[in-house]
């Protein structure tokens, strides 16, 4: 009899893993079932494009069900509320899917209770941390560009995902330029980093001095170090400084595992995340292997604000396969196989341009010095990763992840 495979979550880790899952073991050997409560997979990357109404959500999403059916895997979208880790079964609102393997990959809540005002939907601060809130986020930047003033972009402190903070600002601030409008638009980079390109990972090369030269460049003033204690409709409140204006402020919070993943007995850290070993099964539940935005991975160290280590779409897939190519090997009976150090490969969009950063591995100190390079090849490289990654996504197909991100 198969052995069942119960995948929750259809995103980057969810997908990845199904695929590479797919790929060493035939419908045979796996019963593989994917749980999402969205019907749609997201290229979550380009939603600060979808902000700045450069891409329509449409062209970079695409329905589950079709790719998955044509790898005889089988789709129920419903929401998971609780895993039984002791029965075996994964609930959701409509009933009960018994596992022998179960991969989390449910990803982030965003813990907007930390700072006052963090938001969109519950409170007046913007974040395109999902497909809705990047919406919302574009009819704010509508309404700035009829009526501008001050804007605040960046981070919460214990923020994780703080590349989607600069790439934010850099458009705004180009959409600003094209519009004729910057003049009017004071924007203030507020960071809990202690240092500009940081990003959790206590920096990358020369990524700071980049950083620094091209917020210069543009008038964006910064600061490092900041705490945001409060946003309200007028001003971003930080600890031990003057409240800064701001008409529109876009700040990403920290994140939280979801609510079925922290609320089940025996999975997850205080904060909802999944404590995993190497192979990232889970440290005490059999069976049980978390990737992606829901594993917990400790920061790289003390910093006076708090920051937390990055989990990005690239590290997501490494770990996806790890977990895959693991549980594959177990099922065929050929034991484990040897899990690897992640490493991290991303282009971040300045607007006309783009910086591509390369660390391994991602957690200091490297034998190797990171690769930081900037241009506008690296804009059109990001743009092109897209349309590939989603060509191959939706027809059932894995990007190599050396190609990067
Ligand atoms: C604005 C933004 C920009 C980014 N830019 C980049 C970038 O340029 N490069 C990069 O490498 N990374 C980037 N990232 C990070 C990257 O998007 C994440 O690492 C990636 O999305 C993590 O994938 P995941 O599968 O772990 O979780 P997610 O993508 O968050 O997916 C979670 C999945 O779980 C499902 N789910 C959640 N809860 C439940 C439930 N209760 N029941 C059933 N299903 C559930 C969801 O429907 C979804 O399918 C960015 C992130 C953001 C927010």
């Amino acid at each position: 009899m198969a052995v069942r495979v119960v995948i929750a979550g259809g995103s980057f880790g969810g997908l990845t893993t199904t695929y590479e899952l797919r790929r060493h073991l035939g419908p045979d050997q796996a019963a593989i079932t994917v749980i999402s409560k969205d019907r749609r997979f997201t290229f979550v990357p380009s939603l600060p494009w979808v902000a700045m109404g450069r891409r329509r959500l449409e062209q970079i999403s695409f329905d589950l069900a079709e790719p998955l059916a044509a790898k005889h895997v089988g789709f129920v979208h419903e929401t998971i509320t609780g895993v039984d880790t002791e029965r075996k079964l994964v609930a959701t609102q409509r009933g009960e899917h018994p596992y022998d393997f179960l991969v989390i990959a449910t990803g982030h809540r965003s813990a907007n209770e930390a700072v006052e005002g963090l938001g969109p939907f519950d409170g007046p601060g913007h974040s395109p941390m999902s497909a809705p809130e990047a919406e919302e986020l574009r009819s704010a930047v509508q309404s700035l560009l009829e009526a501008p003033g001050p804007v605040v972009v960046g981070a919460a402190p214990g923020a994780s995902c703080i590349g989607p903070a600069y790439e934010l600002a850099f458009e705004l601030d180009h959409l600003l330029r094209r519009r004729k409008l910057r003049h009017q638009v004071p924007i203030t980079f507020l960071t809990p980093e202690p240092f500009l390109g940081h990003m959790g990972m206590g920096g990358a090369g020369k990524i700071r001095q980049l950083l620094e030269g091209e917020l210069e460049e543009r008038d964006i003033s910064y600061a490092t170090s900041a705490a945001v204690r409060k946003i309200t409709r007028e001003a971003v409140e930080v600890a031990g400084a003057s409240p800064v204006p701001s008409v529109l402020s876009i700040v990403i919070p920290p994140l939280a595992g979801v609510e079925a993943v922290a609320n089940s007995a025996g999975l997850a850290n205080p904060k909802g995340f999944l404590p995993v070993d190497a192979h990232y099964r889970h440290q005490m539940a059999g069976g049980v292997y978390g990737v992606g935005v829901a594993v917990a991975m400790a920061p790289v160290g003390d910093t006076p604000v708090p920051v937390n280590f990055p989990k990005t779409g690239h590290m997501t897939e490494q770990m996806a396969q790890i977990a895959a190519r693991d549980i594959a090997a177990r099922i065929a009976g050929h034991g484990e196989v040897t899990p690897a150090e992640l490493s991290a490969r991303c282009v971040l969009d300045m607007g006309d341009r783009g910086a591509y950063m390369s660390v391994n591995p991602v957690r200091p100190p490297r034998n190797t010095i990171p690769t930081v390079s900037e241009g506008r090849h690296w804009l059109l490289a990001k743009r092109v990763f897209e349309r590939t990654y989603l060509w191959h996504a939706r027809r059932g197909r894995r990007m190599p992840t050396t190609f990067g991100w």
